[in-house]
């Protein structure tokens, strides 16, 4: 039987480091300020804005929501470089999706690295070849939290991250060889997907598709660390599934369900960077 990987207790204990770095920082008479900046009224941006309110609230930072003037890229770069030259502002989130025609790489690499709380300006990415991040993607950390925090061992480990995005394939890899894993790295051109997936310890799925790992693809005992979030609508019924089958679980030995595994600790480290950068900003 698969022992399921939940993301809630592992984002509760992170939770906690991101309390005790708020406290040391109120010691020093500092509350993080993060902005998310909003680009136009996407309705599930808005559910998210909603619940980031809460989270800073609930750990103790002050949080506001900005919105760009029009939803154009011109707009958004403005209150980018507003937010950049304001010295009270400690973090800013972008929100995504961005409206069409806004290009998230350009936006991205306008904001200052010190405030990127999402770990995705170039700077940052750099410092994970470096081996030296203070923030990384989160998603992409989330992926090595959920196995750290099952014992799950990683040095030496054959692991194969599926999907090589900018900010969740590619940096997730990068996390995983610093740990001392074997990291094969496999994507839409890759020959003979199953044959790569079945000599892997550890499967990372960052791909958006459902049902693309299959049991078949996995050697017993396997851990499978699902990234993906894919709507899927069954006899007109909306649900949120992974990229793995549900029946992986018959074949593997752990694995993080969708919803409830890496997207709770995704969001945990998003208010862990943001404390990060706050505090690198008072050592300053
Ligand atoms: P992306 O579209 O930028 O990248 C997808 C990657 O998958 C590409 O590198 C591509 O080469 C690869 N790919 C596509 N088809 C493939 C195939 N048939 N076989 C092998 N590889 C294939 O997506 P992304 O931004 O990296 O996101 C990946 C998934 O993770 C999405 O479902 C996204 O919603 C989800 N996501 C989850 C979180 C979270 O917190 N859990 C955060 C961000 C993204």
């Amino acid at each position: 039987m698969a022992t399921s990987i939940l993301g809630a207790p592992i984002a509760a204990a992170l939770e906690n480091e991101v309390t005790a770095i708020v406290s040391e920082l109120a010691a020093a008479g500092v509350v993080p300020r993060l902005v998310a900046l909003a680009a136009g009224h996407d309705p599930a941006s808005e559910v998210y804005l909603g619940r980031q309110a809460k989270a800073a609230a609930r750990l103790g930072m002050s949080y506001e929501i900005r919105r760009a003037a029009e939803p154009t890229e011109a707009a958004v770069l403005a209150e980018i470089d507003a937010l950049n030259a304001d010295p009270s502002v400690t973090g800013v989130i972008v929100q995504m999706p961005l409206p069409a025609g806004i290009r998230s790489e350009v936006v991205q690499a306008r904001l200052s690295p010190e405030k990127d709380v999402e770990g995705v300006h170039p700077a940052n990415l750099g410092a994970l070849l470096e081996s030296a991040p203070t923030v990384a993607p989160c998603t992409a950390a989330a992926v090595v939290e959920c196995l750290l925090a099952s014992n799950i061992p990683l040095r030496g480990a054959d692991v194969v991250v599926v999907g090589r995005s900018r900010i969740v394939g590619r940096p997730a890899a990068l996390l995983l060889v610093e740990k001392d894993a074997t990291v094969t790295l496999a994507h839409s051109r890759s020959r003979d997907l199953a044959a790569v997936t079945r000599r892997a310890d550890i499967v990372v799925m960052a791909v958006g598709r459902a049902g693309l790992l299959t049991p078949d693809m996995l050697r017993t005992g396997a851990v499978v660390i699902d990234v993906g979030i894919n709507e899927v609508f069954t006899d007109g019924k909306r649900s949120i599934v992974g990229d793995a089958l549900p029946a992986i679980a018959d074949v593997c030995s752990a694995f993080t369900p969708v919803p409830g595994g890496v997207g709770p600790v995704t969001v945990a480290l998003l208010w862990r960077n943001a404390a990060r950068l706050a505090k690198r900003r008072l050592a300053r």
